[in-house]
């Protein structure tokens, strides 16, 4: 595999190189690994800030229609002559071995227009390894000079914070509540969002998404105030992505968001603070790779058998442990 010369197609926005990067960057062999790092390493800074995307994170519960959503607004974005990029984070992939999002098929006139490139989950993996492959992928699609970076993910468990920890802004896609009923949102998730897009704002709909747009509006402003927000952040509205309505106030927003952000220095801030998460990140997914090398495993049945009988206690025998893998202790000498 030629780094040098995959290195140089991105950054022509070569499409072919691009995609043979995200598979490098989404394979599990240590060589490809360490490849996929290089490359991202020598990608870092290509081009400077002119290459600095949008990376918006999107997220909402299947049926929702965030995939028709995609298809409306990456469609107007393009048309605008912006270039983007869907890439999609699913972690339940991992256990089905195949994705549920970022399929193509679901986004028939997006991957058909030049100026777009989908591209669907990677399956195989934990949530870490998904986290670190996109994230890797969102800066290949950066390199690759695309002005917007879509990145899709289900509502469940961790994945939103895994998205957020990689976007610029969050925007969380709902559908119309019926009746009173509130959905279920949590209130991590109410945290992250930047934007509320109530979708399906169409037909008999209208009115309950006016009703939910209303109710999330009343409760976003119970959040408390974040430095990095201006007045009106986070804020509710409605759209719909199947008759491409508020489309464009809803960019006008994020656009609006990302400005005064950057003006007020929370851009450069968010993304420090996300490159020390991922930092952090990788430090704990390799430890819990070099714990699962087969030494390691021995070491721990041989180890654990000896807490279990008593000749040792657990917290000496963790010691033990992680002196064993070459991993630093707590203690000093
Ligand atoms: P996803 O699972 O979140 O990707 O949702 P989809 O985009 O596949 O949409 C799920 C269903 O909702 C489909 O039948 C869509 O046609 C429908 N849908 C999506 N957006 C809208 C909308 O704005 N209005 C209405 N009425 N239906 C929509």
């Amino acid at each position: 595999m030629d780094i040098a010369q995959l290195e140089r197609g991105i950054v022509k926005g070569d499409r072919r190189a691009l995609s043979r990067a995200i598979t490098l960057v989404e394979s599990s062999r240590a060589d490809h690994r360490q490849l996929a790092a290089e490359l991202v390493e020598a990608l870092k800074g290509e081009g400077g800030v002119a290459r600095e995307a949008l990376r918006i994170g999107l997220s909402g519960t299947p049926g929702v229609g965030k995939s028709t959503f995609i298809e409306a607004f990456g469609g107007m974005l393009t048309a605008e002559g912006l270039r983007v990029a869907v890439l999609a984070v699913d972690p339940s992939s991992a256990r089905s071995g195949g994705s549920i999002l970022g399929d193509k098929t679901r986004m028939d006139r997006l991957s058909r227009d030049p100026n777009a490139f989908i591209r669907p989950s990677p399956s195989g993996a934990h949530l870490g390894g998904v986290g670190r492959r996109s994230r890797e992928a969102v800066a290949l699609c950066e390199a690759a000079g695309f002005d917007v970076v879509l990145i899709e993910t289900v509502g469940v468990g961790q994945s939103e914070t895994v998205v957020a920890e990689m976007a610029d802004l969050f925007v969380l896609l709902l559908a119309p509540a019926g009746g009173d009923e509130l959905q279920g949102v949590k209130r991590g998730i109410m945290e992250i969002a930047d934007i509320i897009l109530v979708n399906k704002a169409d037909g008999d709909l209208k009115s309950a998404a006016s009703r939910t747009c209303a109710d999330y509006s009343g409760a976003l402003r119970l959040l408390r105030k974040r430095a990095q927000d201006p007045e009106g952040f986070p804020k509710a509205m409605m759209v719909s992505a199947l008759e491409d309505t508020g489309m464009q106030a809803a960019w006008q927003e994020m656009r609006a968001l990302a400005d005064w952000r950057r003006a007020h220095g929370h851009w450069d801030a968010r993304r420090a603070a996300q490159a020390r998460y991922w930092f952090g990140e990788e430090v704990r997914q390799g430890l819990l790779a070099q714990l699962a090398a087969p030494e390691a495993r021995a070491a721990m049945e041989e180890l654990g058998a000896a807490v279990a009988e008593g000749r040792t206690t657990p917290a000496i025998a963790a010691q033990a442990l992680l002196e064993r893998i070459g991993a630093q202790t707590g203690k000093r000498g």
